[in-house]
This record gives structure tokens, C-alpha cells and sequence, in this order.
């Protein structure tokens, strides 16, 4: 198996950055374009020329950067069929069941919506790493903006479902608000209450709280655990379905 190296960093006020790159081929794939300055900045830090961009999904603060990259290095970019019409400078339209390669990199898609109608996610099976921007956040998960909460649901269980050692980079870093909203649900999860600490210490001392990963975040996401009774019992919905008790927690995220 290949290697993979990956860098990370704030562009905008709060959205991660990641470049990928692989050191066979020196094939360089930027995971959404947030920021083409702040882009570019990091290539010519690192010595790497962009050879692809990976499109999650169409808000401008994934998609700003493209046209500008994309000009100035001729990068292939790929991104979700169902928001063509939405996002320009496409080369290549995918969806769930697709798969491409960057350099020597298997790259899986699969459909997450429910933050935007076409949000897609990007699985790198023999890297144990996903990207799923907007859909899930470190210990959260994304508005519903576009979608309805069964879709949002249904989209966070195929993150759920795979391999629990599997590395998972979102989009922004909200993590601290995250976790206090976290604890709020779930005051008494003993996992949650140590995270929230760690997370806030390194937030203190500027360090980035992903990647993190799905058997984490199956443990300490209220959002991936609306199953647990003591959730349940807390929200007085003890005879809902999963996906109720997960509007639920959005909705109160959403005014909290
Ligand atoms: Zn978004
Ligand atoms: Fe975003």
C-alpha cells in the first residue's frame, strides 16, 4: 500500500484546509477550494503543484478558491454530479458508487446529503480516511440546510458504518463549541467529559482537533447516539424512532 501524506490548516476564520498528497506520483489533491491565496501559500510552502481539487459540496466557502487554482495550475477538478449545475469549472461529476484516483490513490464517493442536497463524501479505503466536510464535525454535525433530518441521518450512519479505525477530516474547526453542546446533552459520558478537555486544551494552544475518528466520534458525537437511554431519557423521548431523537438534538443545537 501506498503512503499518503496529508497537511491541514485554518483557511478562511474556521474552515479546515487539507492537501493530499501522493509521494509516488507527487499527484497533490486539495479537499475543497476555501481560499485560493491560502491555498497557494501552503503549495509554495510545501514545494507541491495542485493537481486536483476534490469538490464536497457547492457553499462558497468550499468553492471560492476553484476557478483562480484552477487556471493558474490546469488542475482536474472533481467534485458531486447531483450540484453540477451549482459549482463551476467541474471536469469530472461523481456519485455514490464512483470511484477515481489521484496519482496512485483509490478515491471512494458516496452521497451524504442532508447539509446540501448533493454533499458528497470522499473514502480513501486504503488509508482509512474520509473526508465528509459539512455533513459530519468533530463531536457534530452539519445545519440541515437543504435536506430533511432523515436524510441527514441516513447520511451520518454510512460515516458510522465504516471501518471504526477510520481517520475522518470535516470541514471547519467547531470543535470546543461542539463539545460544550455535547456535554449539555450528555453531561454524565465520562469519554465525552475527558474529550471536551483535551479538545479545549489544544484549541488553547492552537493545535488542530481533527483528523478524528469514527470509533470516536461513535462514542462522544450526540449526533451518532441517540440510541443511548440516557439521551433519550434527558430529551423525554424515550419511544422514538433514532432519527426523531436526532432532530431533536439538531434542532437544539440550532438554537443553542
Ligand atoms: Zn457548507
Ligand atoms: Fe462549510
Amino acid at each position: 500500500m501506498s503512503r499518503l501524506d496529508i497537511h491541514q490548516f485554518i483557511s478562511r476564520s474556521d474552515n479546515f484546509a487539507v492537501l493530499i498528497h501522493d509521494p509516488e506520483t507527487g499527484a497533490i489533491a486539495s479537499i475543497d477550494a476555501p481560499d485560493a491565496a491560502d491555498i497557494r501559500r501552503e503549495l509554495a510552502a510545501k514545494g507541491w503543484k495542485l493537481s486536483h481539487i476534490l469538490v464536497t459540496h457547492h457553499h462558497a466557502d468550499h468553492t471560492d478558491g476553484i476557478l483562480p487554482l484552477k487556471s493558474e495550475t490546469g488542475c482536474k477538478v472533481i467534485g458531486p454530479k447531483a450540484e453540477a449545475s451549482r459549482i463551476q469549472g467541474l471536469d469530472q461529476l461523481v456519485a455514490e458508487g464512483d470511484t477515481f484516483k489521484v496519482g496512485n490513490i483509490q478515491v471512494d464517493v458516496i452521497d451524504t446529503p442532508g447539509h446540501t442536497a448533493g454533499h458528497i463524501s470522499l473514502v480513501l479505503p486504503d488509508h482509512k480516511t474520509a473526508f465528509v466536510a459539512d455533513t459530519l464535525f468533530v463531536m457534530g454535525c452539519g445545519r440541515i440546510i437543504e435536506g430533511n433530518p432523515e436524510m441527514m441521518w441516513n447520511s451520518l450512519q454510512k460515516i458510522a458504518r465504516l471501518p471504526k479505525d477510520t481517520d475522518l477530516y470535516c470541514g471547519h474547526e467547531y470543535t470546543v463549541a461542539n463539545a460544550k453542546f455535547a456535554l449539555a446533552i450528555e453531561p454524565n459520558n465520562q469519554k465525552l467529559v475527558e474529550r471536551a478537555a483535551q479538545v479545549t486544551a489544544m484549541r488553547a494552544r492552537n493545535a488542530l482537533t481533527q483528523p478524528t475518528r469514527v470509533d470516536i466520534e461513535l462514542e462522544t458525537n450526540p449526533f451518532l447516539r441517540p440510541h443511548v437511554p440516557a439521551i433519550r431519557e434527558r430529551l423525554g423521548m424515550k419511544d422514538k424512532k433514532d432519527w426523531e431523537v436526532f432532530a431533536e438534538i439538531r434542532e437544539r443545537k440550532n438554537r443553542s
